[in-house]
């Protein structure tokens, strides 16, 4: 029987690294003893959230809650909004300012894009998420719990410390259940269009649509570890795989675009210095075929004509970055 987290008015999630670097460990206890210090916060401590399955004791706790929460977590902070969301822990996103590239202001009110951004409906249009607010924090951009503390603090509303008051603050809860690896797509319904691209690319049945005809990730662990070509197809970049090295597939921010990503690593060798985003999914599905014992198909119809629908697209920032490089002789 899982009894439920204290109703306080705000849950800070302290998502556990996958290793036990005593380094993460210390911060993220750090953070947790500090924060379950404020009035009226709870804190609940759990495994690595990616690597949760939707069964487990975690996300059945963190499903129950309906307030506000605020998730520091290692991975990137729209990858962990993601992944709760797929796991039936959904509100609005609320950016923090902790990690924005150049310390930017909160927007004032609504952080949702408006409706002149929009060009096509994209799946949260269509079945709004709840009200109340997630923010997520990537422990990746700093070195000291302190830094994340502050942030909590201000998103809270709540003073620095006062060594001169007594301590009221809320529980501290950590669960303990044993996670393995996982590697699997998230997608990111702020951008996805419902398109069904990544299921016709997918031989590995990793994808599925609902009874409302929505695309899900229906079988995560039939993904093959290590491939992210669905990633490279999808048109809206709504596909996020976490734990890639790349940061733009990994779940990274970009600047100034609405989907568009940049990912360098398609500029500076990896996977190959020619390859267009499809020719490089249809290399990856074929090498994941291949290991699986299956037969090769590389650029069939539907990439094909992906790659034309690219072609006729007017030049966007990629193609302007490769230019310049190009005229630099690099
Ligand atoms: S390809 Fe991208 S936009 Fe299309 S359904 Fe899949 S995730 Fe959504
Ligand atoms: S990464 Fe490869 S195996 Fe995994 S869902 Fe995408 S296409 Fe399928």
């Amino acid at each position: 029987m899982i009894s439920a987290v204290k109703n306080n008015t705000t849950t800070v999630v302290v998502s556990q690294g996958q290793s036990r670097n005593p380094q993460k460990r210390a911060i993220e206890q750090a953070i947790a003893d500090a924060v379950g210090k404020i009035e009226g916060v709870d804190v609940l401590i759990v495994p690595h959230l990616y690597d949760l399955p939707k069964s487990s004791e975690s996300f059945a706790l963190l499903s129950a809650i309906e307030h506000d929460l605020i998730v520091v977590s290692w991975i990137y902070s729209r990858a962990a909004h993601w992944v709760l969301d797929r796991n039936g822990v959904q509100g609005q996103i609320r950016q923090v300012l902790l990690g924005q590239a150049d310390d930017v202001d909160e927007p004032a009110n609504d952080d949702s894009p408006t409706e002149d951004d929009r060009q096509v409906d994209h799946v949260t249009d269509l079945f709004p998420r709840p009200e109340r607010k997630i923010s997520c924090l990537d422990l990746k951009v700093a070195n000291d719990a302190d830094t994340f503390v502050h942030e909590i603090r201000r998103l809270l509303g709540s003073q620095e410390e006062s060594t001169s008051l007594p301590v009221i603050g809320g529980s501290i809860r950590q669960v303990e259940e044993q996670t393995g690896r996982r590697w699997y797509p998230v997608i990111d319904f702020d951008r996805c269009t419902n398109c069904m691209e990544c299921v016709d690319f997918c031989l590995f049945g990793v994808y599925g649509v609902d009874q409302g005809e929505n695309i899900l990730v229906e079988q995560p662990d039939n993904c093959r570890k290590g491939c992210p070509a669905c990633s490279r197809v999808c048109p809206e970049n709504a596909i996020i795989f976490p734990q890639h090295k790349a940061p733009a597939i990994a779940g990274a921010e970009t600047e100034g675009d609405e989907g568009f990503k940049i990912d360098l690593s398609q500029l500076f060798g990896a996977p190959t210095k020619d390859d267009d985003p499809i020719a490089t999914a249809a290399r990856e599905r074929d090498e994941q075929l291949l290991l699986a014992g299956r037969d090769a198909i590389g650029i069939n119809d539907q990439l094909k004509k992906r790659q034309i629908d690219n072609a006729n697209q007017p030049k966007d920032q990629l193609d302007e970055l490769i230019d310049s490089l190009d005229a630099s002789d690099l």
